[in-house]
């Protein structure tokens, strides 16, 4: 049984509902350019409305810090919004106060309006309390469904929780039961994967995921870092040389706790980071003083793939090399594909999500076998810190 409130647990029948939701989709000359969000938000849209309730949406969009912008607007949202719900949304131009009454007095059991962003008000993002107090005074219960802004303690993600019931919509739901069995309560073993660019923006990831995986994959430029302060020569590579000390204390830390780590022992390199540029295929420690390592070599590929094949769960963070110009893809897009086999025949769950992850999944062809690819940067990763989220901890039973 899930450890929070969830829809299952509330009647909302002729209620008023407060849904937060996550509306900050890319816009170009007032089009909605990518709807992914939309579509993830459609089911509790959807079930609240056929219940009887009236759907109120509450939503960010961009950063106006508290006051009017109307390049800021979400108004030009509601067309896209009506027609993927497939009915009128209506829409207030203010999210309190008598803008927000009307439009909300004026709608029948089961109508969706959508209330203007949030963060043209101050004291959204310093979750006042008398804001917090105003949006509650527009309804009768708080469904919580967007984990992307969860890991900010705002009014409309965490406030609105002192003043009613709140639970979680489906989405966010989803969210929080792919990452508990992703971390939460795993089947194990566990790998996970964490590449990108830099150590220094993943060492609490880090040093939390030493003490709850089996496995841990380092991979990407972050890898050069534990190389080098291994002694290993990375050449020109990317590289944090004054993290060393760090780099050795997380190594010694994954030893304590009985965390395998994995590092590249062969690599790709190259002389330039351009699409097809000359490149070999090398051990570690070969690397030549003009060449950086772009990729994680093909040894390196089949023992990852062979320790996914042993493990139970999979958490999966940032690329394993430069994925973004080929050849320097192949060890993400192997890698992923094989996590995708795993998960299709059932033998692994997959977890991914931060950053360039997605795009690097998506690239590889592999997002939709995973067990469940999170869209949210930041929530995602303080999750995987071991970080308490606000807005998710309002939601527990
Ligand atoms: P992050 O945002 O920290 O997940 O980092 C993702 C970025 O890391 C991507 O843009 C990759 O191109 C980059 N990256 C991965 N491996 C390497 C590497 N070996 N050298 C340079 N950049 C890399």
């Amino acid at each position: 049984m899930a450890s929070f409130k969830t829809l299952d647990d509330v009647e909302v029948s002729g209620k008023r509902v407060l849904v937060r939701v996550d509306l900050n989709v890319p816009m170009a000359d007032g089009q909605v350019t990518d709807a992914t969000r939309i579509l993830r938000i459609l089911p509790t849209i959807g079930e609240i409305s056929e219940k009887g309730g009236k759907v109120i949406l509450l939503a960010h969009f961009g950063r106006p810090k508290g006051k009017i912008n109307p390049e800021m607007s979400l108004a030009p949202v509601v067309p896209t919004l009506s027609d993927m719900i497939g009915k009128p949304v209506s829409f207030s131009t203010d999210c309190i106060g008598p803008m927000a009454e009307a439009a909300i007095s004026a709608m029948h059991d089961g109508d969706v309006t959508l209330l203007e962003n949030t963060r043209f008000h101050e004291g959204e993002e310093k979750n006042d309390d008398a804001f917090a107090a105003e949006l509650a005074k527009n309804g009768d219960l708080f469904v919580s469904d967007a984990f992307s802004a969860s890991h900010r303690a705002h009014a409309s993600t965490e406030g609105l929780a002192r003043h009613m019931e709140a639970v979680a919509g489906r989405t966010m739901q989803a969210e929080l039961e792919a990452l508990e069995a992703g971390l939460g309560d795993p089947e194990r073993p566990v790998i996970a994967i964490v590449g990108g660019a830099k150590v220094s923006t993943k060492l609490d990831l880090l040093s939390n995921l030493v003490t709850k995986v089996d496995r841990l994959v380092i991979g990407g430029g972050m890898a050069n870092t534990f190389l080098a302060a291994q002694g290993v020569d990375v050449g020109k590579s990317l590289c944090e040389h004054d993290l060393g000390d760090t780099a050795r204390e997380i190594l010694t830390k994954a030893e304590q706790e009985n965390c395998e780590i994995i590092l590249p022992e062969d690599v790709v390199v190259a002389g330039e980071f351009a699409a097809n540029a000359a490149n070999m295929n090398i051990a570690v420690t070969q690397c030549p003083a003009d060449q950086m390592i772009l990729d994680a070599g093909q040894a390196t590929v089949q023992y990852i793939i062979s320790k996914i094949e042993t493990s139970k769960t999979l958490i999966w963070n940032g690329p394993l090399g430069a994925f973004e110009i080929e050849p320097f893809d192949v060890a993400t897009v192997l890698v992923a594909k094989a996590a995708a086999k795993q998960t299709r025949e059932g033998k692994l769950v997959s977890v991914g999500g931060g950053g360039d992850t997605v795009a690097a999944l998506n690239h590889a062809d592999a997002s939709k076998d995973f067990t469940y690819v999170s869209t949210a940067g930041g929530a995602f990763l303080e999750w995987m810190e071991g970080k308490d989220l606000p807005g998710v901890s309002v939601l527990k039973k």
